[in-house]
């Protein structure tokens, strides 16, 4: 169990401290979604039970960031102490997170194809999930951003509405599985906040539209005022009115599972936007970089592994190797 993941014992994790004065510490950030037990196949090998779930991987992420990350979930009495310590470690509180007596963590399998870009989901155990009423701790009522992770549609409803006051940013990530169990829930969450993150086929799976800017339009009109299209190893698409952002993803040598990438995305995005208070497009254009930046490392290993794993050195170096990719010099006459 957890194989994977005790290959790192706690004591190893470095532990950084994010000291810059770019970055503003005073913004706070809420994060909800799941925090789970995977399985993944890929071509390169295959994972027993091993730590996942979106809000584990958004959290991390953005504690590159950002210190001081609320994490909203639930656990059953299954979920290993060590697990919630490496998140502690990383300045992510979790006095939001339940652990349920008795009962089992969700659970998710999945097996990706050759091309690594899609994938079938074999297993989803909601467990825990399937009766999980969020408690959100006095001490997180002052959320000015809030990453509404992967989750079922009417619990990501409930956080928002349990906040006293609105969060400056709401940004949210959703798939496929609840378009299909609860699409109605999903299209009212939808227009209640300001960015949602989803991939290239969800985003055509939502509006029935394959030409992605026409499914951009579609989706802008159900409410929100920023959209990403995360398209795996082809980068990532902002749109925002008539504006649109394109980030390449890093060509890697080797992708070994694109688990979490897209929550390791969301989270280097609200991670870094919470972490400069800025919500403005050139800010997400910014944002979307740090993303694409996290969502490569998360590739490069299994599961957690390699955000686990990493250094703010490395982050730095690899945004730059992400700015070198794009930059050319074109004079106009
Ligand atoms: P991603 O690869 O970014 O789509 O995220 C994969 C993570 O999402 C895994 O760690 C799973 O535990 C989690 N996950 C899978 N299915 C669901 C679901 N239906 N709702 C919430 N989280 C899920």
């Amino acid at each position: 169990l957890c194989s994977l993941f005790l290959f790192h014992p706690v004591s190893y994790f470095p532990n950084f401290a994010i000291g810059k004065n770019k970055f503003n510490p005073t913004m706070s950030l809420l994060v909800i979604g799941t925090v789970a037990f995977d399985a993944i196949e890929t071509p390169f090998g295959k994972t027993d039970k091993i730590i996942g779930g979106a809000a584990t991987y958004a959290s991390m992420s953005a504690s590159f960031f950002k210190k001081n990350i609320n994490l909203v979930s639930v656990v059953g009495e299954d979920f290993p102490q060590e697990a919630i310590s490496m998140m502690q470690q990383r300045g992510i509180n979790t006095d939001g997170l339940q652990i349920k007596q008795g009962e089992k963590t969700f659970f998710w399998a999945g097996k990706y194809h050759e091309d690594m870009n899609s994938r079938d989901t074999l297993d989803t155990q909601l467990n825990v999930l399937s009766t999980f009423d969020p408690v959100i701790p006095d001490h997180y009522q002052d959320c000015e951003f809030l990453m509404l992770g992967n989750l079922m549609p009417s619990i990501q409803m409930s956080v928002l509405q349990r906040l006293k006051k609105r969060p400056k940013l709401v940004v949210m990530d959703t798939m496929n599985f609840w378009m299909e169990v609860a699409l109605d829930d999903l299209k009212k969450m939808i227009s209640m906040v300001d960015v949602l993150t989803i991939n290239d086929a969800e985003a055509r799976q939502l509006t029935g539209e394959y030409s992605l800017v026409k499914a951009a339009r579609q989706v802008l009109a159900m409410g929100p005022k920023y959209l990403i299209i995360k398209k795996g190893e082809h980068g990532a698409l902002l749109f925002h009115e008539n504006n649109v952002f394109f980030a390449p993803a890093l060509p890697l040598e080797d992708v070994f599972d694109p688990t979490g990438a897209g929550d390791t995305f969301a989270g280097g995005f609200i991670g870094y936007l919470s972490s400069v208070g800025d919500v403005s497009f050139e800010a997400m254009k910014r944002g979307v970089i740090y993303g694409s930046a996290m969502a490569s490392f998360c590739v490069e290993k299994f599961g957690l592994e390699r955000v686990v794993g990493l250094t703010e050195r490395e982050v730095e170096d690899r945004v730059q190797q992400f700015v070198d990719l794009v930059q050319f010099d074109i004079t106009l006459v």
